[in-house]
């Protein structure tokens, strides 16, 4: 269904870490119309996740089972488990004329600039690998091989980053960055 609709898409991505989803729930606290898009994974739940508000944890039979069914505006497997973005949720914000948050690896978040051009992809960075690796370790959801798993994936991503995102905003400040990254769902930063 077509909509006269003011809302974007904002592409939130940035290595396992690095205050992607700090930022997110102070920005869906400060902004009135962001609906922040919960996304399903295979992964194995942690003892501080909520199903349904941290992710939708699926089994691997019931995730392939939806990507047939096409129930997912893009999907990608990331160090070895599946993650993808509901496609009704984001439809009916979409339609609503919501700013639509997606936080979504490289991979997804280039899919998905291939079916909205418009959606503004914002690229979050630590201010050094060391903070990375200590807001990581700090966070306690992860083992050490998964921490080491994800330090090391971080490069590359960072890579890509750069040739693809429009918007990178470093992490230091928490504060400051959410600043940015509403100033650019507001439209007050150009590429
Ligand atoms: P991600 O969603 O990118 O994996 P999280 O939002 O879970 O990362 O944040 C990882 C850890 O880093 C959390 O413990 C969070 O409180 C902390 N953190 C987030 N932003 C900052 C910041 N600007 N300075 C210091 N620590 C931060
Ligand atoms: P984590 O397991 O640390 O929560 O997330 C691991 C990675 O999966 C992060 O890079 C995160 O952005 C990505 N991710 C989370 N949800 C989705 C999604 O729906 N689609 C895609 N493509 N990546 C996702």
């Amino acid at each position: 269904m077509s909509s006269n609709h003011d809302g974007k898409i904002i592409i939130v991505s940035g290595p396992s870490g690095v205050g992607k989803s700090t930022i997110c729930r102070e920005v869906v606290n400060r902004l009135d119309n962001v609906f922040l898009s919960v996304s399903a994974t295979t992964r194995t739940k942690s003892e501080s996740e909520v199903d349904g508000k941290d992710y939708w944890f699926l089994t691997r039979g019931e995730f392939e089972k939806r990507i047939e069914d096409g129930m997912f505006l893009e999907y990608a497997e990331v160090f070895g488990n599946l993650y993808g973005t509901p496609k009704d949720k984001t439809d009916k914000a979409i339609e609503d004329g919501k700013n639509v948050i997606l936080e979504i690896d490289v991979q997804g978040a280039r899919r998905t600039k291939q079916i909205y051009p418009d959606a503004e992809m914002v690229f979050i960075l630590a201010p050094t690998h060391k903070d990375l690796a200590e807001r990581l370790n700090g966070r306690a959801r992860d083992g050490e091989k998964v921490v080491e798993e994800r330090l090391s994936g971080a490069s590359a991503e960072i890579a890509a980053a750069w040739q693809f995102y429009e918007h990178m905003v470093i992490n230091d400040d928490l504060q400051q960055a959410v600043n940015e990254v509403i100033q650019i769902i507001q439209g007050n930063i150009g590429e």
